[in-house]
């Protein structure tokens, strides 16, 4: 009994430590699902996690960034070297036609032109009975005819003429080819001539209604330099001076009590005329251009008791200086266009003045007259241009002549009173011209 007991005690024992055992292995199992099922969860919540790193890693989308950023960067290189290449052959060809275009017009009338310019008869004029003695209806087209008092008749010829009735507009539009060309890198030189109240203020200055060829020629340079900027990068600079008395005064100086000291001209190593210590504005828009002109012309009557009295007996020179860079091939230049208000050409009688107004005429006369012989020297292609003759034409050298380009006014009035002069003026014009005027042709 005591085995059965025994084996009934440990079959007891057993099926009491099963008992006891169960729940355990129940938990076991349980756990153990747990686990399984944790296992499964962190599975896919790995797979999950791992999806989402690839599908949004940052990297990558630097990456994809990158790649597109390299695209485009290859398609803007293209773009830019097929643009650049276009520019370069319109470059090109436009210099190439400008280059045409210019010799055939040189070919044609040589670089020195003659504007003739009429002002209509005043009121004075009309009260006091003065009749006009040009005529411009019974010539060809460019010419003009002076009906003299002793019925005589003289007829000239210039490269165009301007009518009274022509106003500041019409003048300017035959100007700007020539003022343009200071941007292809040509010098160029323009002249008002003639004697006092003909028009020479009137066509260079203007009034601020009817603005003449120094403002409008500002304002086409600043409008011809944007057309031009996909090319060319310009900048322009404006002084003004004056030759009075052969001695030059800047016109540009901000202190007139205390002028700066005499200026000189001297020659640079390049060969060029220059004036050391002359002020250079450098102007940017049109709009600050008409009031820096009119404190220049301030400063030119300051002295004088009336405006028009030294301003008659002074040459006043604009230089415009135009500074350019080819954008294309980085080439680099720098021209001058002078834009020259010249003292008023009347001849005084020997008799009448003295003391100092004789001084000035006879400096004025020699000025002048050495203009004259250097445009006729250039027009008649004389190897030896007598430049040094004057201040004027020293301070200019270097934009007269060679492939330089230059007009001259001839400013006239149509008054019977004044026949003398304008004969006097149209013969220096003629010969400024090199073409001496013919005997007037029969009717
Ligand atoms: P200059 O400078 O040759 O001495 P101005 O330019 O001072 O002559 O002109 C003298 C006068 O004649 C001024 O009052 C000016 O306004 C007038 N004048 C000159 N030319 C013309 C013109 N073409 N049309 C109208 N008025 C003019
Ligand atoms: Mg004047």
């Amino acid at each position: 009994t005591v085995e059965s007991d025994g084996g009934e005690c440990n079959n007891d024992m057993h099926s009491d430590q099963e008992q006891r055992t169960l729940p355990i292995f129940e938990k076991f199992e349980k756990l153990s699902n747990k686990v399984k099922n944790l296992r499964k969860e962190h599975t896919a919540l790995c797979n999950e996690v791992k999806n989402i790193t690839t599908d949004s890693f940052p990297g990558s989308e630097v990456f994809t960034a990158l790649q597109n950023l390299g695209e485009e960067h290859e398609n803007l290189k293209k773009k830019y070297q097929e643009e650049c290449q276009t520019l370069k052959n319109r470059f090109h060809l436009e210099c190439s036609e400008r280059r045409r275009l210019y010799n055939e017009v040189i070919e044609l009338k040589g670089n020195i032109r003659v504007f003739c310019r009429c002002r209509p008869l005043n009121h004075d004029e009309i009260t006091k009975g003065s009749t006009s003695v040009v005529d411009f209806e019974s010539v060809q087209e460019n010419e003009l005819k002076i009906i003299g008092s002793d019925s005589s008749k003289k007829q000239f010829k210039f490269d165009h003429i301007f009518k009274p009735e022509d106003n500041q507009e019409a003048v300017f539009t035959q100007t700007l080819p020539l003022v343009v060309s200071v941007l292809d890198g040509f010098n160029v030189c323009i002249f008002a001539y003639g004697q006092t109240g003909t028009g020479k203020t009137f066509t260079m200055e203007g009034t601020p209604e009817h603005r003449g060829v120094n403002y409008r020629t500002l304002e086409q340079l600043f409008k011809e330099s944007e057309n031009r900027s996909d090319i060319m990068r310009y900048e322009l600079f404006v002084s003004m001076l004056e030759v009075y008395n052969e001695k030059i005064r800047d016109l540009l100086v901000e202190d007139t009590e205390h002028p700066a000291k005499k200026l000189e001209i001297k020659q640079s190593a390049e060969g060029t005329q220059e004036v050391p210590g002359l002020s250079e504005v450098a102007v940017y828009k049109t709009d600050e251009v008409w009031e820096l002109l009119k404190s220049g012309s301030r400063v030119r009557s300051v002295g004088s008791t009336n405006a028009n009295e030294l301003s008659s007996r002074s040459h006043c020179l604009l230089r415009v200086t135009v500074r350019g860079e080819n954008l294309v091939n980085g080439q680099r230049s720098r021209s001058h266009l002078w834009l020259v208000d010249l003292a008023g050409s009347e001849r005084v009688g020997k008799i009448e003045v003295e003391g100092e107004r004789l001084k000035e005429s006879q400096f004025i006369n020699k000025s002048l007259s050495a203009l004259g012989d250097v445009i006729s020297a250039l027009a008649s292609k004389t190897s030896h241009i007598p430049y040094r003759n004057s201040k004027l034409t020293h301070i200019l050298q270097s934009s007269l002549g060679g492939d330089c380009k230059t007009l001259m006014f001839v400013q006239i009035s149509p008054s019977s009173s004044d026949l003398g002069e304008t004969i006097c003026s149209l013969n220096f014009a003629s010969r400024v011209r090199g073409v001496e005027h013919g005997p007037a042709r029969k009717q």
